[in-house]
């Protein structure tokens, strides 16, 4: 089998950042080494100062396909992944159609996934009303984990669940193993503040914002720890937005509960204060907060008690964002960041002192743990799938349509100047983004345990 080297005076590997030759052979990595251990004649990558991290592991977007992919789907979605340097992504099972919440359903994405993907992916499966009797056979068909929503999802096919159906469908989840993943919004303070903002101007970002209160997250999040002090499963909460519910959190946590955390970039780069009214890009829930609740957020992630990082990338048509009438009511929430997610984190990250260690640890070594493909995923070590991003961390761009290979080039990051670019991205060896190209045909396959 044949032998390449990838050669960097940064290689981020073991919790650190240096000099280091990464063997590979076919598709995983043999052995790291000194560069001078490089065995001669292997086919030799030579990237000098730029650095070379973990390919990246996004633990939630929305693909949309089947059923959407008028939205995005497969081809658009794993493109817009190898630009932005990830490597596997794990498919959250709503905005497609059907809605991964059966078995046949799971089947119906892979079948629509075939001979699309740039890079490896898998399925989370979905908890809904009525489907307790699906979970423990999705499991066995090789979902990583189950979603959940505590508020209704704003789209069709998918519905939300009360404590009650939780209770209905816990047992058979803490029997998988896996864990669930919850959108931990409540309802009620919800429906409560949007009453009050009936008459409200709707195009104000303010507006939004009071329509989505930090208690929604807080009581979400406490329903969930008292279920899962009960019922005993592993439990996941999604893009948290309040800082506010870090404290309870990390007393769950160390009370032994098996509970973990991620944010999004949209979270940790964006503040109320500076989203102008109409600006319904950057609408999505829950809610981007305040400047400070953001600097929480990071501290969050200093102190280790938010796990790790994942986009939550979930694009739509253009005209679903209403950016002519820019009501922040009737505009789709979601925000894509697939391509350009590693910069504005690495942007942000490095301005509070943080390095590429805490990048490759929050955007793939953690979200490898939580999807279960962390003994191949997520790591450069021995053993590992050859999966790598080719990152200059100093370089500078400016977001422009081009760059961000999604089916719709809209984002609320178009214009911004980021630091950071990705060079290259090798999945299993191959090279599947290389100078702004997309080499060779989609080699992406799901990943199965
Ligand atoms: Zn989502």
């Amino acid at each position: 089998m044949s032998l390449q080297a990838f050669i960097s005076r940064r290689v981020v590997t073991g919790g650190e950042v240096r000099p280091a030759a990464i063997l590979v052979e076919g598709e995983q990595i043999r052995a790291v080494v000194s560069p001078e251990q490089t065995p001669v004649g292997v086919e030799a990558h030579d990237f000098g100062d730029t650095a070379i991290l973990p390919g990246l592991v996004d633990s939630h977007l929305h693909i949309n396909e089947p059923g959407r992919t008028d939205w995005e789907g497969f081809s658009a979605a794993t493109r817009a992944a190898a630009a932005g340097g990830y490597t596997m992504l794990v498919d959250m099972p709503l905005n497609c159609l059907p809605a991964t919440t059966n078995v046949a359903a799971l089947e119906t994405k892979r079948e629509a996934a075939r001979g699309k993907c740039r890079v490896d992916w898998a399925a989370w499966g979905g908890v809904v009303k009525d489907n307790q009797d699906d979970i423990e056979a999705l499991a066995a068909a090789g979902v990583l984990g189950f979603k959940c929503f505590l508020i209704h999802p704003g789209i069709d096919g998918f519905t939300m669940v009360s404590e009650e159906d939780l209770r209905a469908a816990l047992p058979h989840l803490a029997r998988t193993g896996l864990p669930l993943l919850v959108h931990a919004e409540l309802a009620a303070p919800l429906e409560a503040a949007t009453q009050r903002l009936a008459h409200a101007d709707w195009k104000a970002y303010a507006t939004y914002l009071q329509s989505r209160p930090d208690e929604a997250e807080l009581s979400a999040i406490g329903m969930m720890l008292s279920l899962c002090r009960q019922y005993r499963f592993r439990l996941h909460i999604v893009h948290l937005s309040t800082s506010r519910a870090l404290p309870e959190l990390q007393a769950a946590r160390s009370e032994g509960l098996a509970v973990s955390l991620e944010t999004c970039p949209h979270y940790l780069h964006l503040a109320a204060e500076t989203i102008a009214n109409g600006a319904t890009l950057c609408k999505c829930a829950p809610p981007i907060r305040t400047r400070e609740n953001r600097e929480a957020l990071w501290q969050g992630l200093k102190d280790g008690v938010i796990d790790l990082v994942a986009t939550d990338h979930s694009p739509c048509p253009p005209v679903m964002k209403r950016a002519e009438e820019g009501n922040f009511k009737t505009a789709w929430g979601g925000i894509s960041s697939l391509s350009v997610a590693l910069p504005v984190m690495w942007t942000e990250a490095r301005a509070r002192g943080f390095g590429l260690t805490d990048i490759a640890r929050w955007m793939a070594e953690a979200s490898a743990q939580l999807a279960g493909c962390n003994a191949s995923k997520g790591r450069i070590a021995a053993g590992y799938d050859a999966d790598l991003v080719v990152f200059d961390p100093e370089a500078e761009f400016q977001v422009t349509p081009e760059r961000l290979h999604f089916r719709y080039p809209v984002s609320p990051y178009l214009g911004e100047n980021l630091r950071g670019v990705v060079k290259a991205t090798y999945l299993r060896g191959h090279a599947v983004f290389l100078n702004g190209e997309f080499p060779g045909d989609p080699g992406g396959r799901e990943w199965r345990r």
